[in-house]
């Protein structure tokens, strides 16, 4: 079949597998064109791995670091006649780049906030690597239910307290508006923590620990999203930041059972993923941070930010901040960037978000997530959406 772009909204529900492996590859060719990374951990879990920063974090570990991975994710399959998820090509198109350098990669596709996953997981790890160096827990999600009670929570993007006011973008328009979010209720907020806070890392953690299946000098990774004030009224100070001074909280608990350096939270730049579309306000400030960043040399995508990560932010005399979380955010806060794009912020409107952001990169990087819009690609060609080479 012909495979074309089908977005509603911040979802694009079809993908394309030659471009998903394309992208993959440009991937694993930025990290080989860094360098090796020789000295770290060998034997790497990425809960999350399939998209965003899971998927730079199991590719910078496996193509700079040389480390065996397993990957967690939840995927749809292709059939003949239905494009699979993204995730579910580039978890493939991964697997085959990373057997061609002698790797053994292997990915469980199915919930990570079940119990069930989690066994599996330890089943597969004592078969193959007896111990676990690292584990990186990158997932996002709107929902998820808690094996504890059998609830199913589901997330909200709200404000708490009191409503907000901001200015948003519909990314498919280019219309520029101004919109209100009600806040959340309580219930609201207690369910956005249950399903984004710490909960379900921790016990991942915990399970592991029990299972005797973490190594000596074991640590722990938890992306977090920090910001500045354009975003926080309707991130840090709304559900998903209660969610994320969750994860702060879990990490000090799994440091106080496992040592001082084996939990980080690690706090990264906004990036355009298939999460981050889906939050208000976050579209428009990561065009005009492009426009932004780019001129200044500044601009990172997942996979350079990762590759920052793992080569300047984890060895032993790391600096961390008053929440001991790693900051890799430091280029998007710095008050050169900031002070530019508060500047601008007032000034956008439909009329002027042209030459004040960056909506064509936007929307290139939203499609890329998918697999279209990639050089070299043939989207003429007739492919069965089962197959990936
Ligand atoms: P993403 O949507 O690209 O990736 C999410 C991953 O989670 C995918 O691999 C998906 O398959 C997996 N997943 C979802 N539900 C699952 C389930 N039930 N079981 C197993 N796997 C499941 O997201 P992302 O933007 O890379 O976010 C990853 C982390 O990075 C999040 O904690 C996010 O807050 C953080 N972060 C993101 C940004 C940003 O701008 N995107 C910035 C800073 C931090």
């Amino acid at each position: 079949m012909i495979i074309e772009p089908r977005v509603r909204g911040f979802i694009c529900t079809t993908a394309h597998p030659d471009g998903c492996a394309k992208n993959i590859r440009e991937q694993i060719a930025y990290v080989l064109r860094q360098g090796p990374l020789p000295e770290g951990p060998k034997r790497i879990a990425v809960v999350g791995c399939s998209t965003g920063y899971g998927l730079a974090s199991r590719i910078v570990a496996t193509f700079a670091g040389g480390a065996e991975t397993i990957g967690v994710s939840l995927e749809r399959a292709p059939t003949a006649t239905r494009t699979g998820s993204a995730g579910w090509y580039n978890n493939r198109a991964f697997e085959i780049e990373a057997q061609k350098i002698g790797r053994s990669p292997l990915t469980l596709e199915g919930d990570a906030f079940s119990d069930e996953m989690k066994k599996t997981f330890i089943d597969n790890v004592r078969e193959r690597f007896g111990q676990l160096d690292m584990l990186v827990y990158s997932l996002a999600s709107p929902v998820r239910t808690d094996p504890d009670t059998g609830q199913t929570h589901r997330s909200a993007i709200k404000p708490l307290g009191a409503p907000v006011g901001i200015k948003t973008l519909n990314t498919e328009t280019g219309e520029v508006f101004e919109t209100t979010i009600a806040p959340a209720s309580e219930d609201e907020a207690a369910a956005t923590v249950a399903v984004m806070g710490g909960a379900d890392w921790k016990r991942w953690i915990d399970q592991l620990a029990d299972a005797g299946v973490l190594a000596p000098g074991f640590r722990t990774l938890n992306y977090t999203y920090i910001g500045s004030e354009l975003t926080w009224p309707i991130y840090w100070n709304g559900t998903l930041g209660r969610a994320k001074v969750d994860l702060d909280r879990k990490a000090e608990q799994i440091r106080q059972r496992l040592g001082e350096d084996a939990a980080r939270v690690v706090a990264l730049k906004a990036v355009v993923t298939q999460a981050s579309s889906a939050i208000p306000v976050v579209p428009l400030y990561g065009t005009v941070l492009f426009k932004v960043m780019k001129p200044l040399g500044l601009h990172e995508g997942c996979i350079e930010q990762i590759d920052r990560l793992f080569r300047t932010r984890l060895g032993a005399d790391a600096e961390v901040d008053e929440e001991k979380r790693l900051r890799v955010d430091d280029w998007e806060l710095s008050p050169e960037v900031q002070a530019e794009v508060s500047r601008r912020w007032p000034l956008l409107t439909t009329e002027t978000l042209g030459e004040l952001a960056d909506l064509a990169e936007y929307r290139s990087q939203f499609l890329r997530l998918f697999g279209f819009g990639i050089d070299g690609v043939d989207y003429a060609r007739d492919v069965d959406p089962r197959i990936v080479d």
